[in-house]
């Protein structure tokens, strides 16, 4: 594999347009894309041609089975293997794949979270065929990228809704497009280019700690002497260890026809980012998710572990995501790029106050896209990006706004006003600078960068919330300009108005920053919704409801089902969380402890034993703090069982995440300090699992 040119295997195991075009009738062919392309109904015949031309692709690579692969709203992906055999009249077996089985599966959906869509008793769910995302082979097994629904049409997983809103922001979008005289455009597509951070830790040390391996992240853990206050990690030298690992990484995710490209050390000490070349949003998040799979399986080969989680240890950078998201049309033309003529300029202007408006009304939908109890640790903790949604435009165009919404001359421009579709833009240059390294939602240029996200999050919600949201934008300027006798007026007092309305959410300064905060949330009147128990249960808020069901992305019944079950999730995160600690601090802290404390004693029992009149005040200065600390340990640990064992008594979700958060995480807190405390001054050869230092230098 390594001496092969990557252009030779790229895509290899990939259902691809290559791979239709040579193995299906030219027929079938042009009957399959233009489902594909135009979302057009696919009739039964081409179907099974398309089967029977997928399962003899496959079974040539060595594949057996066949799964339609889906993303239930677990977060993960899941897939079910049948086999292709049938038995054939001669006692042999035959591969077989019908077009009916490629369209549409049945999983027991029993064991899938629903959030009260679906009745138990009701276990059936079934799969439908995504033609827009090819098809791929993993292992063994024909991987065909599905939508997942109840049988009564609810949407169960979350790719319905993502294409649902992909749709509702196309047919807005072109309603505006078409105002603007451009009767050619089919469809627009927004595209994603998700940068992946990520900690590689050793699997060794990974197997000694229970809080990484039931939870994903370590509940306790002394800060080392070396963190990253040197930022000598930040692009570093990338060590040999971590660089046949994403040599691997590369060429197995290129198999697949995932566009990997950047990859460096990121700011924190074992930790890196992978960036692939954007595309088509809901192709972007299967990657997003193959990628996350496969990151974690090529370690397991180095022995290495892949944390994905958004906070694995205190102290230093947590893992983010960033949704880097742009609006295209099928000709190609980028509509958040700022054109050559002014009247390109003027729909530039338009497609961008349809994002700062959009980001603006639903900033609560943003924000809970990326909540999660993982996530929590970053936005509204002592890291960038915050939780409140604000734009980062830069000075320039910044300025631009300003001129346009005062009317005032901008600097260059001979007129006194700044008038659309008359005057030219200046050319905007992409932000190259660090310094909205900290804005959660940054323009870079031709693109939006959405930097809340949650290295593990799926990218599906956050790109549903932010297209139905800019696709209600783009819906009240289409109502309003569609008929009207002065385009140009119009328009103009649109974005003008855009402009007035919304220049709160605009912030180019630094947002990681209190006095950012108390601006924003005390001055500007911004939302800062600091957990996921604050956020949530505004996704049943009414404008939110009228919104997403307006646009045709989320039933009301659907709406509910995310509330609960993201509720539930965050209850069960921090629970599992709680238990772990417990066990940890009883089984392994507390004992390790005790044991050091009863060295120092018999070694100052046997010094005095020697000379009565040695002083041992090291020892028993020790013994005395760390008896403090084990009492405390004992302590903190009963309250915390019996805070968890409380909890069962609530009944309601939000009810019992509100508990959680005041009640169950600061005694996580109070628990974990006398147990850091108790690590420095326990000898290490007592202490029962590796050290922050351990973990997080332990790659070489
Ligand atoms: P950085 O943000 O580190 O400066 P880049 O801007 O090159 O890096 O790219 C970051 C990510 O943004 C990559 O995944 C890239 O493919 C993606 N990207 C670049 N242009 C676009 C675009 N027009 N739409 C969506 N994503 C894009
Ligand atoms: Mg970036």
């Amino acid at each position: 594999m390594e001496k092969q040119k990557v252009s030779d295997y790229f895509g290899c195991m990939v259902f691809d347009d290559r791979v239709m075009k040579a193995n299906l009738s030219a027929d079938v062919y042009r009957s399959l894309r233009k489902t594909i392309d135009e979302g057009a109904k696919l009739d039964i015949g081409v179907a099974n041609a398309v089967a029977a031309a997928m399962k003899d692709w496959a079974v040539a690579l060595g594949a057996t089975h066949y799964t339609h692969w889906f993303q239930p709203l677990t977060g993960v992906t899941a897939e079910k293997h049948d086999g292709f055999i049938s038995p054939s009249p001669d006692g042999g077996v035959i591969m077989e794949f019908s077009g009916k089985e490629l369209i549409k599966g049945e999983p027991d959906a029993s064991s899938f979270p629903s959030g009260g869509l679906r009745a138990t008793f009701e276990a059936r769910g079934y799969t439908a065929w995504d033609p827009t995302s090819y098809a791929f082979i993993k292992g063994k097994t024909l991987c065909i990228p599905t939508a997942f629904c109840s049988y009564g049409g609810e949407a169960l997983d979350k790719k319905t809704p993502l294409l649902r809103s992909m749709e509702a922001l196309s047919k807005q979008a072109l309603r505006i497009l078409r105002l603007f005289g451009n009767k050619t455009v089919k469809c627009v597509r927004t595209s994603v280019g998700p940068e992946q951070e990520y900690f590689l830790i050793t699997k060794e040390m990974y197997d000694q700690r229970p809080d990484l391996r039931f939870t994903g992240r370590t509940l306790f853990g002394a800060k080392s002497p070396k963190g990253q206050e040197m930022d000598d990690h930040y692009f570093g030298v990338i060590k040999p260890r971590v660089a046949a690992y994403m040599e691997e990484l590369n060429q197995e995710l290129w198999k697949l026809g995932i566009l990997a490209k950047t990859e460096h050390n990121e700011v924190a000490p074992a930790q890196h980012e992978l960036a692939p070349i954007y595309t088509t949003t809901n192709v972007a998040t299967d990657h997003n998710q193959l990628m996350m799979e496969i990151m974690q399986k090529v370690a397991a080969k180095h022995g290495l572990v892949c944390l994905l989680h958004e906070k694995p240890f205190a102290g230093v950078n947590g893992s983010g995501k960033h949704n880097n998201w742009s609006l295209t049309t099928d000709s190609g033309v980028n509509l958040l790029s700022p054109g050559e003529t002014p009247y390109e300029n003027a729909q530039f202007l338009l497609f961008l106050c349809a994002v700062i408006k959009a980001v603006d009304d639903y900033q609560d939908l943003l924000r809970l896209a990326v909540a999660t109890a993982g996530n929590d640790h970053r936005l509204g903790a002592n890291e960038a990006p915050p939780a409140v949604v604000s734009i980062f435009l830069g000075d320039e165009l910044s300025a631009v706004l300003e001129a346009i919404e005062t009317g005032a001359p901008y600097k260059g421009i001979e007129k006194t006003q700044m008038k659309l579709g008359v005057d030219v833009l200046p050319k905007f240059n992409r932000d190259t600078t660090d310094r909205n390294r900290t804005s959660p939602f940054a323009f870079t240029g031709n693109k939006f960068e959405f930097r809340m996200l949650g290295s593990s999050n799926s990218i599906a919600c956050a790109n549903i919330m932010l297209n139905s949201a800019v696709a209600e934008s783009l819906k009240i300027y289409a109502d309003r300009l569609e008929g009207v006798e002065d385009f140009e007026t119009a328009l103009h007092e649109m974005i003008r108005k855009t402009i007035k309305d919304h220049k709160h959410i605009i912030f180019n300064g630094n947002g990681y920053d209190d006095t950012w905060i108390r601006e924003a949330t005390e001055k500007r009147g911004l939302l800062n919704y600091r957990t996921t128990p604050d956020c949530m249960p505004h996704l049943l808020d009414k404008k939110n409801v009228a919104m997403l069901t307006a646009h045709g992305v989320y039933s009301e019944a659907e709406l509910r089902s995310r509330c609960e079950i993201m509720l539930e999730n965050y209850c069960k995160a921090v629970q599992i969380e709680a238990n772990t600690m417990v066990d940890m601090a009883r089984t392994q802290i507390a004992p390790a402890v005790e044991a050091y404390t009863m060295e120092l004693a018999r070694t100052a029992a046997a010094k005095k034993a020697l000379d009565a009149g040695l002083a041992c005040g090291y020892e028993s200065r020790l013994v005395k703090r760390l008896s403090v600390l084990t009492d405390e340990i004992a302590d903190r640990v009963e309250e915390l069982e019996s805070a968890v064992a409380a909890l069962h008594g609530a009944e309601d979700i939000q009810v019992q995440s509100f508990a959680i958060r005041d009640g169950i995480l600061p005694k996580m807190g109070e628990l974990r300090l006398a147990c850091d405390e108790a690590e420095t001054l326990t000898a290490k050869r007592y202490w029962p699992f590796p050290t922050y230092g351990d973990l997080l230098f332990g790659v070489r």
